[in-house]
């Protein structure tokens, strides 16, 4: 801002009146808006609004500050033992030969293809438990983006340098409206980056030049071209008046008054209020892990509904403690490298506020059977008893599509 616009009042016709400086932050008490201040315009996805409030400086340690390269290695130091007992897996999986049919039976049924008669068929051997396990990882992520703004300035209050320095977006103090929220936004002027300047749009005239008669304020008349006289009615040779532009050749220009229009920029302000907008985001992002048991691979384990919940933490990316589990060893090298890629991911913008770790218990159970003398293995697997033959279901149907084979 030009620093003679403050202090120049109504001496100067070109300059704007003083801007109103608001109260320091220190009056707006806890959390509470000044009168005129703007509220930020929250959008937000979950029903709690974020509590905000400005803080500066914020204190340390209150809030994590921007990232810094070297300051968010991870570290394992003696991986914490996993807060649950080993011996306490309540898994619910089938045990018995009638279980693992009645699953098959379950799982098979609404198949055109599957003949219910072909289960009979089987004689189970072994039921093995080789259960598996779901490591989620949930990352709540906060990025901040500033935008440039402007508006007529109409006397509104402005909250600018006069106040003092406009603060580092991340030093503004805003809590996210619930931890974990899915997808949630925030939207507010940040402190003290308002400005008056004039407007280049018009030159702090308040006029610009109309484009329809190119400033000139008047048209060439097209009823007689601009020669303001047309041949007379009835009696050739003679000529009258114009009657459009009573002889002139011109007509005055209906957009505009002799030749400016509004400035649509400043509204013929002549001063535009420009500031810094600042929009807060927040979502979660979650990661999968699932180890391959026997033939099970992810991509089977991902259909399957999780039992049994082991674990749920919380940990800051500060010291972000990837989970082990000493029923799956891949959990903890898993966890490591998601948290990693996650830390990588943070910038200038973007930082993570929290992560999530949980493992739930996906049941597996191998079986081993017999069928017209044939030995094979199946899986049934999941809470929800899903199954899984590696070569295919051996009673199929004979159609060439069939989709249980
Ligand atoms: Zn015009
Ligand atoms: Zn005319
Ligand atoms: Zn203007």
């Amino acid at each position: 801002m030009d620093k003679g616009h403050g202090d120049q009042g109504g001496s100067n016709p070109s300059a704007p009146p003083p801007p109103h400086a608001p109260p320091p932050y220190e009056d707006f008490g806890q959390g509470q808006f000044g009168a005129e201040m703007k509220p930020p315009n929250h959008e937000v996805f979950d029903p709690v609004p974020p509590t905000m409030g400005f803080v500066d400086p914020p204190p340390a340690g209150a809030m994590p500050m921007p990232p810094e390269p070297e300051a968010t290695p991870i570290v394992i130091l003696d991986p914490p033992p996993p807060p649950y007992s080993e011996c306490v897996l309540n898994v619910d999986c089938p045990t018995s030969e009638e279980e693992v049919k009645a699953a098959m039976l379950n799982f098979y049924k609404g198949d055109c293809c599957f003949d219910p008669k072909t289960v009979d068929g089987f004689f189970i051997h072994e039921i093995t438990q080789m259960h598996a396990f779901r490591y989620v990882l949930d990352t709540f992520i906060e990025t901040r983006t500033l935008e440039e703004m402007t508006e007529p300035y109409r006397n509104q209050q402005i909250d600018g340098p006069q106040n003092g320095p406009s603060p580092d977006k991340w030093a503004v103090f805003v809590n996210p409206p619930q931890e974990f929220v899915t997808k949630a936004k925030s939207v507010m002027d940040l402190p003290r980056s308002a400005n008056v300047i004039p407007c280049n749009k018009c030159h702090s005239t308040g006029f610009t030049a109309c484009n329809s008669c190119n400033g000139m304020g008047f048209s060439r008349c097209t009823w007689c071209s601009g020669s303001g006289r047309r041949d007379k009615t009835g009696a050739p040779g003679e000529y009258e008046n114009c009657s459009s532009c009573n002889g002139m050749g011109r007509n005055n220009c209906t957009w505009c008054q002799l030749g400016r229009i509004q400035c649509r920029t400043c509204s013929g302000h002549r001063f535009l209020k420009v500031w810094q907008s600042l929009t807060i985001r927040w979502k979660t992002e979650g990661k999968v892990h699932e180890t391959q048991r026997g033939e099970l691979k992810p991509k089977h384990l991902k259909k399957a509904k999780c039992g049994e919940m082991l674990s749920s933490t919380k940990s800051t990316p500060q010291n972000p403690q990837p989970l082990n589990c000493s029923l799956d060893r891949n959990i903890l090298t898993a966890s490591t490298q998601l948290i990693g890629e996650q830390l990588q991911k943070q910038n200038m913008n973007s930082r993570v506020l929290q992560f999530r770790q949980s493992i739930g218990v996906i049941p597996v159970v191998k079986v081993i059977y017999q069928f017209k003398n044939k030995e094979g293995h199946f899986y049934v697997f999941g809470n929800t008893r899903l199954v899984y033959f590696p070569g295919g279901y051996p009673g199929g149907c004979a159609c060439c599509c069939c989709s249980i084979m």
